[in-house]
């Protein structure tokens, strides 16, 4: 249930509401919008016909709406406004769009400097790179862990940009988190609800990769984990499900993106990369996500992609994500955004 302030609402009102429902033993989230306060309620059982008008009946409510949807905090009706997540001073989820980009891993400090400059240098504002690396393969490179964290930390020193990085396991939450800027919540862990939730405790944004096999409603849910624990900074990213199409690695849902800007106020997020799983495709799959609405991309590219020690067949190569960046730009002009940062065409 959500309860929507009158305009003219005193904090004394809102406070008396969520007085009113903690003693109940519920747990009321305020959102604070522009024009009125709206507050949520979550814990069960709720008895709506009772509790809805006992609420109403209380000083500076306008009225209560039962939400239909299984997710609350993240919903549309919960928040109407955008939510917009500061990282290190860049917007994410505002007007402007953002180029997160980077290798798939940390290879070595020299390989994230270099490609880290190279991508900052044509507008990129965030930096990506893995220092665990969830592998299908218990054989493949599985990323240089800690070490590869003080590297990260370097790249920011020296470029300025903030970091994406993923964590994998609950107990790690707090060594990734001295280093990142925003956790990455991987693909296979977007239903591991104790590292959610312990991403959820902390206030460092989270990235929430959508799973190979997650329904929309099944992602949403996964990012209220997080959001119930306290942590609002999510944004959500479509990184390709798993359909009967064998072609490209994953099946890109465009229909995911322009569904999570419509039924959520957070920011979203495109990854064409792990989308295609082809270079080639990348390009044309991430710009037709900025026209359907994705607040961001976030690409993987190398400056010598073919020896990419992860997802070489997908990473592209400097010059092909400075092109990228231009085009980026064009669509995102097209509907009325600009891309922060790039060069226009
Ligand atoms: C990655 O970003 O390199 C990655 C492993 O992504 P996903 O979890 O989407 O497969
Ligand atoms: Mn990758």
């Amino acid at each position: 249930m959500i309860v929507v302030m009158r305009a003219d609402a005193s904090a004394e009102d809102v406070a008396g509401v969520v007085a009113r429902l903690e003693r109940q033993g519920l747990s009321a989230h305020v959102s604070e919008g522009e024009e009125r306060t709206i507050i949520g309620v979550l814990g069960s059982p709720i008895d709506h016909a009772e509790l809805g008008p006992a609420l109403e009946a209380m000083g500076g409510v306008d009225r209560t709406v039962r939400v239909s949807k299984p997710y609350k905090l993240a919903s549309r009706q919960f928040q109407p406004v955008n939510t917009i997540i500061d990282v290190r001073g860049v917007k994410i989820g505002g007007p402007e769009v953002v180029m997160i980009a980077g290798p798939c891993s940390v290879e070595s400090q020299e390989q994230v400097l270099r490609i880290a400059e190279a991508v900052a240098a044509v507008g990129a504002r965030l930096f990506r790179a893995g220092a665990y690396k969830p592998r299908t393969s218990p054989y493949a490179f599985r990323g240089h862990g800690e070490a590869a964290l003080d590297m990260l930390v370097k790249v920011r020193e020296q470029t300025g940009l903030p970091i994406v990085t993923e964590v994998m396991a609950p107990g790690d939450v707090g060594v990734v988190g001295q280093a990142t800027d925003v956790f990455q919540i991987g693909a296979r862990n977007m239903q591991n609800y104790p590292l959610l939730e312990e991403v959820g405790r902390t206030e460092i944004p989270v990235l929430l990769k959508r799973g190979p096999s997650a329904t929309i409603e099944e992602w949403l849910l996964a990012a209220e984990y997080i959001m119930a624990q306290g942590n609002k900074q999510v944004m959500l990213c479509e990184r390709g499900i798993r359909t009967f199409e064998t072609a490209t690695r994953n099946t890109f849902d465009i229909n995911a993106v322009a569904f999570a800007k419509k039924e959520t106020h957070l920011p979203v997020i495109g990854d064409p990369s792990h989308g295609t799983g082809v270079r080639s495709l990348v390009g044309p799959v991430g710009l037709g996500a900025i026209a359907a609405g994705a607040d961001g991309l976030i690409v993987e590219c190398h400056h010598d992609p073919d020896k990419s020690w992860s997802d070489a067949a997908q990473a592209l190569g400097l010059d092909t994500f400075r092109e990228l960046m231009a085009q980026s730009q064009a669509v995102s002009r097209a509907i009325g955004r600009t891309m922060a940062g790039a060069p226009v065409a």
